[in-house]
């Protein structure tokens, strides 16, 4: 497995293969090629979404006039459902080409260039070989993460102050968000809007959403988020983290510590499966969230490993066959309601692992491996294309 630097990435939203992927791509493309000017054709779930996601916003940010965009929705047989074909001219002629792929998560893949490109900084690739490595060392998760990369428990502590900050902003935010939806923010209406007699469980329910509201609205209006594991999920662990420092007055060390096991499930996931909408629908987004949050928040409660683990697998099983059908092409409906649902589903599934974990039968490797193979048997119409499900049908009925 890779580092988890490549999982929690800090960028601008909306989409981590449909703005951050393609933002970086541009980067890369302006280094290669300082003086050229780019026919850029976008496929796939980039031509079909990449409107209503800034794919062409974010590459004519970075390149400028020298960047032609062209939505090409009809190519079949593409390398990977994200792919952007690339011409480089100079006085008219192309003098290169490159095929880029957005692979999830914000990662891209040049032609030439293996999906393996950046190192491999793990070796066990699987939840039960990790989990024999620290009962073998009597080690706990976050443990295991620091002895392997130096110096990741002060990025991770970027990355929690950054899902902080995301959060504040979104929860101080109002007014409507960009792409024509006419979506209102609601973050900060949910956040003050307690009810007469209102119980201490659907005030713990309204705050947590409240705050996966903020961050995801935050990303809808393309501000900087962190990837955990995408844009389009990345409310659901601020969500559950933010409400433990400020309700329930967790440190920020024991959170940073919590983020380290939540990367190790999104790692395994992204690994073994994916995580990307495009590739396995919403269940490799939103799905891997709450599976992450779930080992996250069982770490912070300094449960057992097996509790971790099933804690892990109940809130990634019970996202199977999740699709991903956003409407318009933007992150937001169906989107950021359904950050606000993982958060719970992440808390619930922690209950449950408290009191269930002896009783169970299926392994999270288990669980990974049939998302993966849910993800590539949905119909093309529910892996982030907006031609299936809810974005077909909003306004139609
Ligand atoms: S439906 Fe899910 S996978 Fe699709 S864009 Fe929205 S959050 Fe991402």
């Amino acid at each position: 497995m890779k580092s988890l630097k490549e999982l929690y990435r800090i960028g601008a939203g909306p989409s981590s293969s449909h703005s951050m992927g393609p933002e970086a791509a541009a980067l890369k493309l302006q280094e290669l090629h300082p003086q050229a000017k780019f026919k850029i054709t976008l496929c796939g779930s980039l031509a079909l979404t990449g409107k209503g996601h800034g794919t062409d916003a974010v590459l004519k940010r970075v390149l400028g006039d020298s960047a032609e965009i062209i939505f090409d929705c009809r190519r079949e047989n593409l390398p990977h459902p994200n792919s952007m074909y690339v011409s480089v001219l100079q006085d008219g002629k192309e003098v290169a080409s490159h095929t880029v792929l957005s692979v999830g998560g914000g990662r891209i893949v040049f032609s030439g260039e293996s999906l393996a490109a950046t190192p491999e900084v793990y070796p066990l690739n699987s939840f039960e070989a990790i989990k024999n490595y620290l009962n073998e060392n009597e080690m706990r998760l976050p443990d295991y993460v620091f002895s392997i990369e130096p110096g990741m428990e002060e990025y991770l502590t970027q990355v929690w102050a950054q899902m902080r900050a995301t959060v504040k902003e979104g929860l101080n935010a109002e007014g409507e968000l960009p792409g024509g939806l006419k979506v209102m923010r609601k973050a900060k209406y949910l956040w003050q809007s307690k009810h007469i007699g209102e119980t201490e469980e659907i005030a713990e329910n309204r705050i947590i959403c409240a705050y996966a509201f903020a961050a995801s609205e935050q990303n809808a209006a393309g501000g900087r988020v962190v990837t955990a594991p995408t844009c389009g999920s990345c409310g659901v662990i601020p969500a559950v983290m933010y409400y433990m420092k400020k309700q329930r007055k967790f440190t920020d060390e024991k959170i940073v510590r919590a983020l380290a096991a939540a990367g190790v499930v999104g790692n395994l996931i992204k690994t073994n499966a994916s995580i990307s909408g495009a590739e396995c629908g919403c269940q490799a987004e939103i799905g891997s969230a709450c599976s992450m949050a779930a080992a996250g928040l069982a770490e912070l409660f300094d449960m057992d490993i097996e509790q971790i683990e099933y804690a892990a697998e109940v809130a990634m099983e019970h996202h199977l066959g999740l699709t991903c059908d956003p409407v318009n092409g933007l992150v937001q409906i169906p989107c950021i309601e359904r950050n606000a649902v993982a958060a719970m589903r992440a808390i619930n599934a922690v209950n449950i692992a408290n009191f269930l974990t002896y009783t169970r039968k299926v392994s999270l490797d288990t669980i990974i491996k049939t998302m993966y193979e849910t993800g590539r048997d949905l119909s093309k119409d529910y892996r982030e294309t907006s031609e299936g499900g809810l974005a077909k049908l909003y306004n139609k009925i």
